[in-house]
C-alpha cells in the first residue's frame, strides 16, 4: 500500500513536471571569439554554465564547400534563425537585401505550430525583427533605439551602444517577468563595436564584462519565472562570429578564429553529437525547436543544415563525393541500431517555394556509415540528398 502511494506520488510529480510550459530565451552577444569569452572573467555566465553546459561552436559553413558562409553579423543571425547556411538563407552581408524566406525561421515555425503562444524580440538592431525574424511572427518587441538619436546621442566612443544594450536588457527583463513569451530573442551589439574600434584590448574585454552582468539580469528574470510559474526555461547564449587573429578588429573571413564561436546554455546534458563533434551555429535552431516541441514540416526539416544538440540523434556529419555517375556517401552513426533511408532529388524547387520529388534510392544499416549510390539514371548534375533515420535527418548537396 505504501509502495502504491509512493508510485502515485511519483506519477503525480511526473505529470506536474510535464505540465510545466517550456520557454526559451536565446541571446546573441555580437562578435566574441571563443578564446575571449573563455579568457575574460564572466561570473554570471559561469553560474549558467554551472547549471548547464558550455561548448565551443563554429560559424562560416563548410569551409571551401558549397555552404561556405561569410563570418558577418546578419549572416550569422540568419543561420541561427533558420538553421541553414548562406547558400540557402541568402543573407550574404549586413544589407539583408533578399533573404530567402522559404527557409522558415524559428519564429515562423513556432507561430505556425502554436498560433496562440507568444514570441518576443528585444534587440539593439531593428532589422533583426523587421527583416529576419519578420514582424508578423513577433508578438512583442523592444527595438529601434539606434534610430532614436535624441535619446541615444551617437557619440564617437559609441558608448550610446552600451546604453542601448542596457535599455534592451531592461525591456527584456521586464518582458520576461511580466509577459513571458515562449520564444524570446535578445540581441546585443556593444561587444562588436568595441572589437572593431579597439581590437583585442581592455576596452573590448570590458564590454564582455558588461555583457556578462546583463546575462546575470536575464538569468535572474528566468529564475523568477521558474519559481513563481509552472514553467521550464532554457537560455542559450551565443555569438555570431569570431575576430581576426592578428588584431581582433575584423571579421568576415574563414580563418580559425573568425570561425570560432561558442554557446552557453542552461540545458544539460547535451547529446552525443554535441559531445563528440564541434557544433555549428545552425544547430541552435533545431535544438530550440526540439525543446519547444515544434513539429517542423518534413519539407522544411529536409533543408535544415543543423542537428539538434539535445535529445537523441542517430546520424550526423554527412558528406558526399560524385564519382563517375555514383555518389559516395559517408556519415557518423550515433546509435547502434536502425537504418538510414537515402533520398535523392535533382531539383531545387524548394528554393523557389515549390516542392521537390525525392526518390528513395537505398536503405542501409546506420552502423555501416557509408553507401555508394548510383545516380546515372537520375540525370542532372545537382543532387540534394537526405539521409533519414528514426530520430533525425541530415542533408547535403552534391554538385
Ligand atoms: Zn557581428
Amino acid at each position: 500500500m505504501k509502495q502504491l502511494l509512493i508510485l502515485l506520488l511519483l506519477a503525480g510529480t511526473v505529470s506536474a513536471q510535464s505540465k510545466r510550459e517550456k520557454k526559451v530565451v536565446f541571446v546573441i552577444a555580437d562578435g566574441i571569439p571563443a578564446d575571449v569569452i573563455e579568457k575574460v572573467a564572466t561570473p554570471n555566465i559561469d553560474k549558467i554554465i554551472a547549471a548547464g553546459t558550455y561548448t565551443r561552436m563554429h560559424v562560416g559553413g563548410g569551409k571551401n564547400t558549397y555552404s561556405e558562409t561569410p563570418t558577418i553579423s546578419a549572416v550569422g543571425y540568419n543561420s541561427l534563425l533558420t538553421g541553414t547556411w548562406v547558400n540557402k538563407h541568402n543573407v550574404p552581408d549586413n544589407d539583408i537585401k533578399a533573404p530567402n524566406y522559404h527557409y522558415h525561421n524559428i519564429f515562423r515555425l513556432f507561430k505556425e505550430a502554436y498560433p496562440t503562444k507568444k514570441t518576443a524580440v528585444y534587440s539593439s538592431w531593428e532589422d533583426n525583427r523587421t527583416k529576419l525574424a519578420l514582424s508578423e511572427y513577433v508578438d512583442l518587441h523592444a527595438d529601434g533605439y539606434e534610430l532614436d538619436t535624441a535619446s541615444f546621442h551617437h557619440d564617437k566612443q559609441r558608448d550610446f551602444m552600451h546604453n542601448i544594450d542596457e535599455k534592451v536588457i531592461a525591456e527584456a527583463v521586464a518582458g520576461i517577468k511580466k509577459d513571458a513569451a515562449s520564444l524570446n530573442w535578445v540581441y546585443l551589439e556593444y561587444t562588436d563595436d568595441m572589437g572593431h574600434m579597439h581590437g583585442d584590448s581592455p576596452e573590448f574585454y570590458k564590454a564582455v564584462s558588461l555583457m556578462d552582468a546583463q546575462m546575470g539580469k536575464l538569468w535572474e528574470a528566468i529564475q523568477y519565472r521558474r519559481q513563481h510559474f509552472p514553467e521550464d526555461w532554457m537560455i542559450v547564449i551565443t555569438t555570431d562570429h569570431g575576430r581576426d587573429e592578428k588584431t581582433g578588429r575584423d571579421h568576415g573571413g574563414q580563418s580559425a578564429r573568425q570561425r570560432s564561436t561558442w554557446m552557453v546554455t542552461s540545458y544539460r546534458p547535451l547529446n552525443n553529437y554535441a559531445k563528440y563533434y564541434e557544433p555549428g551555429i545552425v544547430d541552435i535552431m533545431p535544438t530550440i525547436a526540439r525543446y519547444l516541441q515544434i513539429n517542423i514540416p518534413d519539407s522544411v526539416a529536409r533543408e535544415v543544415d543543423g542537428t539538434p544538440l539535445i535529445g537523441k540523434v542517430a546520424i550526423a556529419q554527412a558528406a558526399g563525393t560524385f564519382i563517375q555517375g555514383n555518389i559516395d556517401l559517408k556519415w557518423k552513426a550515433l546509435e547502434d541500431a536502425g537504418n538510414v533511408k537515402i533520398y535523392v532529388t535533382t531539383t531545387n524547387q524548394f528554393k523557389e517555394g515549390g516542392q521537390d520529388e525525392y526518390k528513395l534510392i537505398k536503405e542501409v544499416p546506420l552502423k555501416q556509415e557509408h553507401a555508394l549510390i548510383d545516380v546515372k539514371n537520375l540525370g542532372g548534375s545537382f543532387y540534394k540528398i537526405v539521409l533519414e533515420t528514426r530520430l533525425n535527418t541530415v542533408n547535403i548537396w552534391v554538385k
